[in-house]
Formats: structure tokens, sequence, C-alpha cells
């Protein structure tokens, strides 16, 4: 018997009429006849509005409560389309995190699952039940707290759980109906994918691409798990097939360039005439890596009379933290002056065929140069490359760079 694992996010539950509707598409599949587990978000805004009660509450909240805070979105949901589903005639029953177990390690907010006891679903399977599983949430173990798996983790937490039961499939539903060249929000012109290789999407999806959290698609990679990115918004009884995240091997057409990604997420900081020597770059990035703020672009000036330029970039939510903590270690390092921007974004060219053509970034830089677009730092690697420049043009920039590669649609 086929077994597949379906996940509907915040806007396919916004509410109890919309849960309907995915009870529809689960009742398509199990009367397709196969044994289904479910997996829901919160509805639509409910877990910004729970981070933002914590915040109001202490803006030093513990951790730990933190999490048992935000898992509650999801309880709601999943007890709800459980209803829905008995509702229209299909046994099924909610399970939470830590009932499946969904076992994740100790960092609360954003937890690592390891592993995932499917027993009682299987046996549920067994009765004709459906499992709907609430996303985003586990337990750790050692200390039987709840945890969650960072925003946007009941995608990771629908495809670990389909490598676990080993489903044979796990559809991703959402408010588009799949992987797009870039967000289709931002760009008319985007296009829909029928195959994207799973290394393209984990960088499109670390380098602001939402559509699927960075984690699920490690996790499908690793477990060779087929997923579907789908819309929930399609007709129940008709829906497309959506965009399949695939091995490399399985794309038929490839692209030099198959997206484009954009992150306003980012901060940019310069020490000005820091001492160009062994060791400075250490001691600026180390304090910063103890206090566990990511370092990503870092561009390092020629130096003149030994003294250099260093400008990197670190995710808005960090950008205080990092400056107070350069600020403190100032003259141990040894720079003149400090300066900082929070109105800045990355946007990134994503494609497997870098590997094999040169001066795919140098068209762009071009490109940007005529629309005016000025670049404040540049990172490339093999299949991708990153510029940083001012948020405002960022629209301006994904547009530009789409119709470079020939992106958009006709
Ligand atoms: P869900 O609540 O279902 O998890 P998300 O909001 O997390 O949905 O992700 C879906 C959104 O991702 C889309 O509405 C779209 O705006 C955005 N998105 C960003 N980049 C892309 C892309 N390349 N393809 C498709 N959607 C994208
Ligand atoms: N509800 C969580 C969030 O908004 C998890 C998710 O939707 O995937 O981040
Ligand atoms: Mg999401």
């Amino acid at each position: 018997m086929s077994r597949l694992v379906m996940k509907f996010g915040g806007t396919s539950v916004a509410n109890v009429e919309r849960i309907h509707n995915v009870a529809r598409h689960v009742k398509r599949e199990v009367e397709a006849g196969r044994q289904v587990a479910v997996v829901v978000s919160a509805m639509a805004g409910k877990t910004n509005e729970l981070v933002a009660s914590c915040k109001e509450a202490s803006p030093l909240y513990d951790q730990r409560e933190y999490d048992a805070v935000v898992a509650s979105g999801e309880q709601v949901t999943a007890g709800l389309l459980a209803i829905a589903l008995q509702k229209i005639g299909i046994p099924a029953r909610s399970w939470q995190g830590w009932q499946t177990p969904i076992c994740t390690n100790g960092t609360h907010g954003s937890a690592r699952i390891e592993s995932i006891d499917g027993a009682g679903i299987i046996d549920g399977f067994s009765r004709g039940e459906v499992a709907v599983v609430a996303g985003f949430q586990g337990v750790h173990k050692e200390t039987g707290r709840i945890t969650t798996l960072g925003r946007g983790g009941s995608d990771t937490s629908a495809v670990a759980l389909a490598a676990a039961i080993h489903a044979d499939r796990c559809d991703i539903y959402t408010d588009v109906d799949g992987v797009y060249t870039t967000d289709p929000r931002v760009v008319p012109k985007a296009r829909r994918m029928d195959r994207v290789a799973f290394e393209e999407m984990l960088e499109m999806a670390s380098l602001g691409a939402k559509v699927l959290q960075v984690r699920s698609v490690e996790v499908a990679m690793v477990h060779k798990v087929p997923t579907y990115v789908r819309s929930s918004f399609d007709d129940p009884d008709n829906p497309g097939e959506g965009t399949l995240i695939c091995n490399e091997e399985d794309i038929v057409e490839a692209q030099v360039v198959t997206g484009i990604a954009f992150s306003r997420d980012e901060a940019q900081i310069t020490l000005r005439r820091v001492a160009d020597k062994p060791g400075v770059a250490a001691a600026v990035f180390m304090p910063l890596a103890e206090a566990g703020i990511n370092v990503d672009m870092i561009v390092q000036v020629v130096s003149e009379d030994g003294m250099t330029d260093m400008t990197f970039t670190v995710g808005t939510a960090d950008y205080e933290r990092a400056f107070a903590i350069l600020e403190k270690i100032k003259d141990d390092i040894g720079f003149s002056s400090m300066a900082g921007e929070k109105e800045v974004a990355k946007v990134s060219a994503i494609g497997i065929g870098m590997r094999s053509h040169a001066g795919v970034a140098a068209r762009a830089f071009r490109a940007l140069s005529e629309k005016g677009v000025n670049i404040r730092a540049i990172t490339t690697s093999e299949i991708k490359f990153s510029v940083l420049i001012d948020e405002a043009y960022t629209e301006l920039a994904v547009r530009t760079l789409h119709t470079l590669y020939g992106l958009d649609a006709a």
C-alpha cells in the first residue's frame, strides 16, 4: 500500500473553511488507497503573534518557555483538521510532537530532529486512521521539554516524518503551485519549474527563498525522499503536479542560472583602518562566533600603510549585538572606527550550470551598473554568486538578473 506525507502551511490552514478544503485534499488521497500522515502549520500569522507576545512579556524571554508558547499554534490546527476529517467520514487523530514522539536536540528555538518514532502512526494506519501531526514542534528527550525547529520548520517535520515512516513521497502544499525561478510575488514574470535539483534548492532556500526551510531540503536529499511543492488552492479533485525536488541527473534541460533569490534580512558592518597582520581576522570573528552570530559575506580591502578596511554582513536580528561586541573589543583589535548599515539586501543567482560556464557573474555586475545599482560586496561559490546592495534596489536588481539570464516567462 502506498504511503504519503502531506504538509499544509499557514495560509492553507488560515481558517476553518480552509481546513475543510485541506480535508478534501486528504480525502482524495485516502480514497486512492493511500496511507496518509498530514503535517500542519499554525494558522497564518499565528506564530508571529505568539512570538510578539513572548517579546512583550519580556524582551529577554526564556527560550524554553518561548518554545512552549509558539508550539501551541500547530497544536490547534492539528486538532481542527482531525475534527474536519472525522466530519467527512475519515477516521483521524492528532499527534503532538511529544506524543509521536519527534525527538530533537536541546537547542530551543531552532532544534534539530534527532529521531522520530513512527510506530504509533503506522499502527494507526493499520486501523485505517489518518495521522494529523503538529509540525514545527518536537521534544527534547533528556529534559522532556517542548522544542521548536525554527521558522518554517513544519517543512522539515514533514520531510523527516516521510523518511521515518518510509513514505513514497512528501507533498508540501503551500500558497503557490510550485518552486519558481524567483519569488512570484515579487516578479510576476517568474516561471514555475517542473523540477529543481537538491543542490539548487538548498542554495535558493538558504539565500532567502522561503518556500522551503533549508533543513527540509537537506533531509530530503540525505534520505532520498521524493518531495513535491504543490498548491493547496488547486481544485482538490484535480490538483497540479507541482515541482519535484530531485537529483541533478534527473533534470533534463539544465540552465546556467536556474533561479534568483534575495534576502532583506542582512546588515553590513565595516571596520576602518584595521591592522593588516596575521590574527586580526580571528580577533574580529571569534568573539562573534562565540556569541552564536553568523557572519556571511566578508570583504577585506587591499592594505595601504599596513592598515586595511574590513566589511562583513550579519543577520538583521544579530546586528545590534554584533555592534556591541565589537565596540567592547575595539581597543584590543585596534581599528579606528566602525560603521553599520541595516538597509541592505543580498541578491543571489543560483545554477549548477555555473560550474562549467565562465563570466556568469561578470554579466550581472555590468547589468546592475547599467541600472545604477551600486554593489557593496560580492561573494561567489561553485553554483551561486551574491551581491550586497542597498535594500531600496532589491526588486530592480532581482528583475534585472531574472531578465538577464533568460528566466522571464514568455
Ligand atoms: P507556507 O506557509 O505554506 O509554509 P511560505 O510562506 O513559508 O508558505 O512559503 C511560500 C511562499 O514562498 C510563497 O508565497 C512565495 O511568496 C515565497 N517564495 C519565495 N521564493 C519563492 C520561489 N522561488 N518559488 C516559489 N515561492 C517562493
Ligand atoms: N508556524 C511556524 C512558522 O510560522 C512553522 C511553519 O509554518 O513552518 O514559522
Ligand atoms: Mg513555510
